[in-house]
């Protein structure tokens, strides 16, 4: 069934990310209903995309969370509410109908809603493309890592210097037949506590090193990469290529709605709202004085913009939600 090129809904909040979904639940407590939007294929925003498998170790309440299972567990969180999903779709502009706003989104849908939710974190991000072999994305060449499991036994060239890549490669080392991590440079970004670590496992290093050349009949089979100050060229046997080379975040669309943006963060109230109407923002994407970027104080922030959208939305209702405890 395709979904409706309309959907009306009390609450529209954009951005899946762990301050969105967080937003979904609360929303869901306060009574409203809620469709979340986000760009990206899953939920989750960039714990999903840059860091599904490392241990989170600042959230309230877990010593250490894997990045995947706050994420299942925010979504569980928000289920018994049956928030809407909208995924793969980003919301490309705002408008007013009376005082009620107005969404489009790249599908075409239109989006009624009662209030918005902005919780877009650092935009948009897409990957940095690997200079060659871009033809292999999706057939040996990833740029985020979706499933550990998918890489058990294959040869694997990762490509960075970042902490991204120093910590693919030494994740992927127990599952894989061979890890290859090759940096165009000689020192690593990478916290110096992953790097020692690297450099005391088995991955193989190659530093002040590119790849030149991705081969393949139909999936990457192997890569050539040279050795800059010899040019000599090696080439490695490799089903799978890792390319944490970094993103290009940007905001988008949401520049054009009119919000109140410094350096490309959207300026918020103490209640979270925006400059404009029934329009809140909440997590990394917020700007006030002492703002911290952490998503422990995401989860506060979408809590307080959660509760102002619904007193804006209905003034009869009260601020505080009452204690959830007192829902069992
Ligand atoms: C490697 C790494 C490790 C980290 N470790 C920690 C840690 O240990 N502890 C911690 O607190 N924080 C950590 N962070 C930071 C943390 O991930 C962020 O603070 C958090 O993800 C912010 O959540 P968010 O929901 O505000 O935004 P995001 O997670 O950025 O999600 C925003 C979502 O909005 C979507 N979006 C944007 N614009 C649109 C649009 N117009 N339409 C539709 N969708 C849109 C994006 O696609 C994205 O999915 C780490 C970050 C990285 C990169």
């Amino acid at each position: 069934m395709s979904s409706p090129a309309e959907v009306d809904t009390d609450l529209l909040i954009v951005g899946a990310g762990p301050v969105g979904l967080y937003g979904a639940y609360y929303a869901g407590f306060r009574g409203l209903r809620t469709t979340v939007i986000d760009a990206l294929p899953e939920l989750g925003g960039q714990i999903t995309a840059m860091y599904p498998e490392k241990l989170i170790h600042d959230i309230a309440g877990f010593p250490a969370v894997r990045g995947r299972d706050l994420v299942d567990g925010l979504v569980a969180q928000a289920t018994p509410f049956s928030p809407t999903y909208l995924l793969g779709e980003t919301a490309t502009s705002l408008d007013y109908d009376g005082d009620q706003p107005v969404l489009e989104t790249s599908t075409g849908r239109t989006i009624r809603c009662q209030a918005v939710i902005v919780t877009g974190g650092i935009g948009r991000f897409d990957p940095r493309p690997l200079p060659v072999g871009n033809e292999f994305a999706g057939r040996g060449l990833a740029y985020f890592v979706p499933q550990i499991a998918d890489y058990a036994d294959l040869d694997v060239l990762v490509v960075g210097g970042g902490d991204s890549a120093v910590d693919w490669a030494t994740t992927l080392l127990p599952v894989s037949r061979s890890i290859t991590l090759v940096h165009r440079r000689e020192r690593f970004r990478a916290h110096e506590h992953s790097v020692i670590e690297l450099r005391e496992s088995a991955v193989r290093i190659l530093t002040s090193s590119e790849v030149c050349a991705v081969h393949g009949n139909g999936r990457v089979e192997a890569v050539e990469v040279v050795h800059k100050p010899t040019e000599v060229v090696e080439r490695i046997p490799a089903q799978a290529i890792v390319a944490a080379l970094g993103f290009v975040a940007d905001l988008g669309p949401l520049e054009q709605w009119g919000l109140g943006i410094k350096a490309r963060r959207i300026e918020v109230a103490t209640t979270m709202a925006t400059n404009l109407p029934r329009v809140y923002a909440a997590g990394d994407i917020v700007a006030y004085p002492g703002k911290v970027r952490l998503i422990a104080v995401g989860f506060g922030e979408v809590a307080l913009a959660v509760n102002n959208a619904a007193v804006a939305i209905d003034p009869s209702l009260d601020l505080f939600p009452g204690h959830s405890t007192q829902t069992l």
